[in-house]
């Protein structure tokens, strides 16, 4: 439905035993959109994007990708039109990273042609793994990994990738490298949905961007608006 916004998540909530991580959320993803979620540690930055990639279900509350709920199940969000890249990029460390690559299409029985006109898209955007192809995952460095766990994710060609901390624990030149590949995908009209500490990094990727905090949403707007107003700058930017 052409009217409705690629993601629209609706007053969700969600509790881990008697410690409540969302409480009534709502965000909006529209097609080709750039969305940022800030907030501190323990805001409920990562229960969301487990949520909208399927990974976990909501107390109450509805996710909807161009009007039709989202089916639960990562890989069933993948058919639909999710992938996620989330905490800890839990590759297949023994496998190869063309196998890890190819893992993310296992539901779509794609033809070997298919999957290597694919795989070959995600070598142009990370030139570094393509001598490292046949390696196998857990001799990559940490920046590599996180690479090939963005590639995986855009093997499916999704029309929304979710990223939970795509720059956590990488160097600083890798993160360069990371950003500037989501930067060229958003260009590219893909939506993202980018879960971020690094909130003034986060800011310049990002058309819109919500501020997560104690589970709720305290701030929304434009980038622009977020990175200009006071209170998000002393709250979320230490400035
Ligand atoms: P971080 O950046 O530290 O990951 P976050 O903003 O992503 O923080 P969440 O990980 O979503 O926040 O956590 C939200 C709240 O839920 C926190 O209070 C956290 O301690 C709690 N929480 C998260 N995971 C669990 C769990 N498995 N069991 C119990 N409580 C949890």
């Amino acid at each position: 439905n052409v009217d409705q916004p690629l993601l629209r998540a609706d007053q969700l909530s969600f509790s881990y035993g008697a410690v409540c991580a969302l409480r009534e959320v709502s965000i909006v993803v529209d097609t080709g959109e750039a969305v940022c979620v800030i907030g501190p540690n323990g805001a409920g930055k990562s229960t969301l994007a487990r949520i909208v990639g399927g990974l976990a279900r909501p107390a109450s509350g509805t996710v909807r990708l161009a009007g039709a709920p989202l089916p639960s199940r990562s890989w069933k969000a993948v058919t639909a039109g999710v992938a996620s890249v989330l905490e800890g990029r839990r590759l297949f460390p023994d496998l190869s990273v063309r196998v890890n690559l190819e893992m993310g299409a296992y539901s779509l029985r794609l033809d070997a042609a298919e999957l290597d006109r694919r795989i070959e898209r995600v070598l142009a955007l990370f030139p570094a793994l393509r001598e490292r192809i046949g390696y196998r995952a857990s001799l990559l460095s940490g920046g590599e990994q996180q690479m090939v766990a963005i590639g995986r994710a855009l093997i499916s060609e999704p029309k929304l990738l979710v990223l939970d901390e795509p720059t956590m624990g990488l160097s600083p030149k890798n993160s360069v490298i990371v950003f500037e590949a989501l930067s060229r995908l958003r260009d590219e009209g893909l939506a993202l949905l980018l879960i971020e500490q690094n909130a003034s990094l986060a800011l310049r990727l990002s058309d819109r961007g919500y501020a997560l905090r104690q589970g709720q949403v305290a701030h929304h707007g434009t980038a622009a608006q977020l990175a200009e107003d006071g209170l998000v700058r002393e709250i979320y930017l230490g400035a």
